[in-house]
C-alpha cells in the first residue's frame, strides 16, 4: 500500500487542484474589451441578444438577464405572487439562496427530503408537505442533474402549484428531449464563475408566460415602466415614465453580458468535455468499495456543474474531515455541496430544527465535492481518481 501524503508520503501530483475554475479565452477578452471601447456599458445591446441566445438555446419564449442568480431566484418568487401566508416547498441539500428568495417575498420555506440515490428533491416528500397554503415548489436540478420534472410536474397540477426550477447547475442538460429552462413555469440560471458558463456575476429567468415575463422585466428595473398603454396617470408626451410596482435595480451590465454572450460560443464544448471528466469518474468509482456515486434518472442527460462523491463512513475505517484533509495532501482540494439550509445560523432562530429531513441530514455528512472543470486534463482527472482510490483503500475501501 502506498504511503498516504499526509503520514509523510508522496502526494499523487505537485500542484494543488480545485473543485471548480472558469474557462475565459482571448474572444472573451476581447468581447469585453469591445464593450469598453464602444459603450453603452449597461441597458444596451447586449441585454437583449444574450436574451435571444438563452431562448435560442433552450426553445423558451421569454428570457430575462438578471444581475445573479439569487435575484433570478427572488424575480421569479416575486412573479409568482409568492408572499405572506404562502408556504414553499424547497430542497434542503442546496445553496441558501433557493430558500431565502422565499423569504425575500414574506414567504414561508417548507423543506423536502432528497432521495436517496440522485440526491435530488423527493416527489413524495413534496407530496407529503403540500398543504393548503402551499403555492409554489422550488426545484434544484442538483449537480445539473433534471429533477424529475414529470412527477413533480403532476403534483403541481392535482394542487395547482407553481414550478420554480432553480437551475443554476443545470444549463445545458436535457429532460427527455427538452432542455432545462423550456419546462417548468419559471427557470432561474446564475452565471457566477464556478457554474458552467460565467458572465463574472449574472443571472436569467426563463418563462413561457407572458405575464410572468412582463412583471419580471419591470422586477429588475424599479417596477418602472416606459409603456404609455400601462400609464395610471395622464401623459402629455414629455419624456416619462411610471413606477407601478415595487421593483430593484438587478439590472445586468452590458460588460457582463458581453463576456456571456461570448462563453454562449464554447457551451457545446464545455458540456462535451463535463461528460467526458463525469463518465471517466464515474467508471473509476462504480465498483470501488466504500464510495457512492450519484444515481441518474435516465430522463435526464445532465451537463454536471458539480462532481460529488458519496464516502460510505459505515465501510471506511475513518471521518469525512480525515478522508477530505487526506485529499488535500495528494493536493486535491475538495469542497462540500451543501450545508442544509435549515443548519445555518439564521433559519435555526426561525425555528427550523435538525430532524427535518434525515436523508438529506446523512448525505450531507458522506459527501465531498471533486474537481470539475472544462479546461481538466486527462492527467488531472487521473490524479484526482489515484488519490481517491489511494485514500479510500488505505481507509479500508
Ligand atoms: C450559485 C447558486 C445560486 C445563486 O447564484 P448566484 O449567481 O451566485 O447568486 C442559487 N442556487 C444554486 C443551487 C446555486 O448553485
Amino acid at each position: 500500500m502506498q504511503s498516504l501524503a499526509l503520514n509523510g508520503g508522496n502526494p499523487v501530483r505537485e500542484s494543488k487542484i480545485s473543485y471548480g475554475r472558469q474557462y475565459i479565452d482571448e474572444d472573451d477578452i476581447k468581447a469585453v474589451s469591445d464593450i469598453l471601447r464602444h459603450e453603452p456599458l449597461t441597458t444596451g445591446p447586449m441585454i437583449g441578444k444574450c436574451e435571444e441566445e438563452l431562448c435560442r438555446l433552450t426553445g423558451a419564449k421569454y428570457a430575462v438577464l438578471i444581475s445573479n442568480g439569487t435575484a433570478a431566484l427572488h424575480a421569479a418568487c416575486y412573479a409568482a405572487g409568492i408572499g405572506s401566508g404562502d408556504e414553499v416547498i424547497v430542497s434542503p441539500l442546496t445553496f441558501a439562496a433557493s430558500a431565502n428568495c422565499v423569504l425575500y417575498c414574506g414567504g414561508t420555506p417548507v423543506f423536502a427530503d432528497i432521495n436517496e440515490k440522485t440526491w435530488n428533491i423527493s416527489p413524495e416528500s413534496i407530496e407529503s408537505l403540500v398543504t393548503e397554503k402551499t403555492k409554489a415548489i422550488i426545484a434544484v436540478d442538483f449537480t445539473g442533474q433534471a429533477v424529475q420534472l414529470n412527477e413533480i410536474q403532476d403534483i403541481c397540477k392535482r394542487h395547482n402549484l407553481i414550478l420554480i426550477e432553480d437551475a443554476a447547475h443545470s444549463i445545458g442538460t436535457m429532460y427527455h428531449d427538452k432542455y432545462i429552462g423550456n419546462i417548468a413555469d419559471l427557470t432561474t440560471f446564475s452565471f457566477h464563475p464556478v457554474k458552467t458558463i460565467t458572465s463574472g456575476e449574472g443571472g436569467a429567468i426563463l418563462t413561457n408566460n407572458k405575464e410572468y415575463y412582463d412583471k419580471l422585466i419591470r422586477f429588475r428595473s424599479h417596477g418602472i415602466t416606459r409603456e404609455p398603454g400601462l400609464f395610471v396617470n395622464e401623459w402629455d408626451g414629455i419624456p416619462y415614465y411610471e413606477q407601478i410596482e415595487l421593483g430593484y435595480n438587478y439590472r445586468m451590465t452590458d460588460i457582463q453580458a458581453a463576456l456571456l454572450k461570448s462563453q454562449f460560443n464554447k457551451i457545446n464544448i464545455f458540456a462535451k468535455r463535463r461528460f467526458e471528466i463525469v463518465d471517466m469518474y464515474n467508471k473509476a468509482f462504480a465498483d470501488l468499495k466504500g464510495v457512492e456515486i450519484q444515481t441518474e434518472i435516465p430522463e435526464s442527460k445532465s451537463v454536471r456543474h458539480l462532481y460529488i462523491l458519496r464516502f460510505k463512513l459505515d465501510k471506511l475505517n475513518t471521518t469525512r474531515k480525515q478522508i477530505y484533509d487526506a485529499l488535500y495532501a495528494e493536493n486535491i482540494c475538495c469542497n462540500i455541496h451543501y450545508i442544509p439550509v435549515y443548519y445555518h445560523p439564521y433559519y435555526t432562530e426561525l425555528g427550523y430544527k435538525k430532524g427535518l429531513c434525515p436523508i438529506a441530514e446523512q448525505v450531507y455528512e458522506e459527501i465531498l465535492t471533486l474537481p470539475l472543470y472544462y479546461s481538466m486534463t486527462d492527467q488531472d482527472v487521473l490524479d484526482v481518481i489515484n488519490a481517491v482510490k489511494k485514500v479510500v483503500s488505505y481507509y479500508g475501501g
